[in-house]
């Protein structure tokens, strides 16, 4: 692993966690999609994969540019949360329950971009890589939308319906 001396060091390791992210959530997200029930959620969460394949050729193109290898680092900070996300997809779960605890999981992915890219684009943008820093906003933007529309699903439609599921009465 390279040492981190200066910003421009730690841009490079940013944008490789970050590439390492979306190359995992590019392999884990096809599941979750198969897994939600509510329409509106599949839509989402596929519209999202497509633009999650962009991000990562995004990321591709950037590390290109600046001559670095984006397979150059791993990301633990995704692969646990993915990893808590496969343990949560494999309980017995009414669909409204599995489809609520499918946004929690999505919408903690994307609060780890939004930290990761919002890093990412601010150095960039100090360091001087103007059009970088614009691609990466775009994405962080992306990401941003992706979880106000989780948000807006969860709180409108799918944690209600996971609330009025009748519990099951205990036998006497
Ligand atoms: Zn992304
Ligand atoms: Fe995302």
């Amino acid at each position: 692993m390279k040492a981190i001396k200066n910003l421009e060091d730690l841009f490079y390791h940013e944008l490789q966690v970050l590439w390492s992210a979306e190359a995992m959530l590019v392999e884990a997200m096809p599941a979750m999609i198969e897994r939600a029930q509510n329409t509106g959620l599949k839509k989402n969460l596929a519209l999202h994969l497509a633009e999650t394949d962009q991000h990562k050729v995004a990321l591709e193109m950037i590390c290109r540019e600046l001559g670095i290898d984006p397979q150059g680092d791993f990301n633990p900070g995704i692969k646990g949360i993915l990893e808590e996300g496969q343990k949560v997809m494999a309980k017995d779960a009414t669909p409204e329950g599995m489809d609520a605890a499918l946004i929690a999981g999505a919408q903690k992915v994307e609060h780890y971009e939004i930290s990761g890219y919002g890093s990412a684009a601010h150095y960039a943008e100090m360091l001087g890589y103007d059009a970088i820093a614009k691609r990466l906003r775009l994405t962080l933007e992306e990401e941003q939308q992706a979880d106000t529309k989780l948000n807006f699903l969860a709180k409108n439609i799918v944690n209600r319906r996971a609330k009025a599921v009748a519990p099951v009465t205990p036998a006497v």
